[in-house]
Formats: C-alpha cells, sequence, structure tokens
C-alpha cells in the first residue's frame, strides 16, 4: 500500500507507539495524520473429517490433478465460521456438525490470511458442485501421502491428525 485510501496522499513509514509499546514502523498518512495499516485478505481452509474421524475429503480444482483443501475467502459481514460452512456446503454440497481451530498462516501470493479448521460433517455422501474437478475420501494414512506436498494444505493436515486422537478419545 503506496497511498492513503482515504485522501490518495503518499504514505509515509512512521514509528508506532501503542500503549507505550513500539509496533514499528507503519505507514501513515501525513495529511489524514493517521496511521494506515497494511490491508490482507481473510481466507477459510478446513480439513473434513467423517463422523468417526477415520476418514478425510480431499478435493481437485482448476483443472489441476493436485489434491488439496476446501478453501475459500471470508466476505465482509461473515463470521469464520459462517464462511466454512458456506464454502463447504458450495465446494461439497455437506453439512458440518462441528469444527474446531486448527492452525493459520500469512500466505504471501494471495495476500491471505488463512484460517485452517478441523471439520466434521454428518454424512461421506457429497456432491461435486462446478467449482470442484474431483473429490474422494482417504483413510488418514493414504490421506497423508496423496495430500499436494510442501504446500499450506499439508502442513495443515499433518498438524490436524496429530489433534485427532484426542478428538477421537475424548
Ligand atoms: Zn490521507
Amino acid at each position: 500500500m503506496k497511498y492513503c485510501m482515504e485522501c490518495g496522499a503518499e504514505l509515509v513509514l512512521k514509528e508506532c507507539i501503542n500503549f507505550g509499546l513500539n509496533e514499528g514502523e507503519i505507514p501513515f498518512c501525513p495529511v489524514c495524520s493517521e496511521f494506515r495499516f497494511p490491508m490482507f485478505n481473510v481466507a477459510v481452509s478446513t480439513i473434513i473429517f467423517n463422523k468417526d474421524f477415520s476418514k478425510t475429503l480431499l478435493i481437485q480444482q482448476y483443472g489441476r490433478k493436485n489434491n488439496i483443501l476446501v478453501a475459500g475467502y471470508v466476505t465482509k459481514g461473515e463470521n469464520l465460521a459462517e464462511a466454512l460452512k458456506r464454502e463447504i456446503k458450495e465446494e461439497t454440497g455437506l453439512d458440518v456438525i462441528d469444527t474446531k481451530f486448527n492452525d493459520s498462516e500469512y500466505f504471501e501470493k494471495s495476500n491471505s490470511l488463512i484460517c485452517n479448521f478441523i471439520t466434521r460433517v454428518g454424512s461421506e455422501d457429497f456432491k461435486l458442485t462446478e467449482e470442484v474437478d474431483y473429490a474422494a475420501w482417504y483413510d488418514l494414512n493414504t490421506a497423508k501421502e496423496v495430500i499436494y506436498h510442501n504446500g499450506l494444505a499439508e502442513s495443515f493436515l499433518l498438524k490436524a491428525l496429530e489433534k485427532i486422537p484426542q478428538y477421537v478419545l475424548r
């Protein structure tokens, strides 16, 4: 962000002191005399599990053969849970039983904070929609092998799988 979104003036970097704490150099508009904190998108992504956490659903999109997670941008006015429910419904037709926060990462390429959740759905009977080319359920060991490697999807999946035993035993 180079210019002020209110008045168009060029932003300068200025030290930001908040309640006595130095937050570092933040873009500042000298005309409005306001800090203009950098903006970014918020997206949700989710590891979808069946009822007893024995299988996970991976999808393929955009004509690529990579097995990835259901994900999408949070639209203005939505909270994370609502965005998650909507994306799952749009991409798989499935209804959510419950959901838990898993992990989050900033993704430079799309300037997005991606919030990842562990979600359980009531039925394994998904319906492919226009947004999804292919989807399939995998047992958890196979999912680790077939997930698109070295991406955020894989690191989210591995973190989620570490947490699953405690949900199942609870
Ligand atoms: Zn301004």
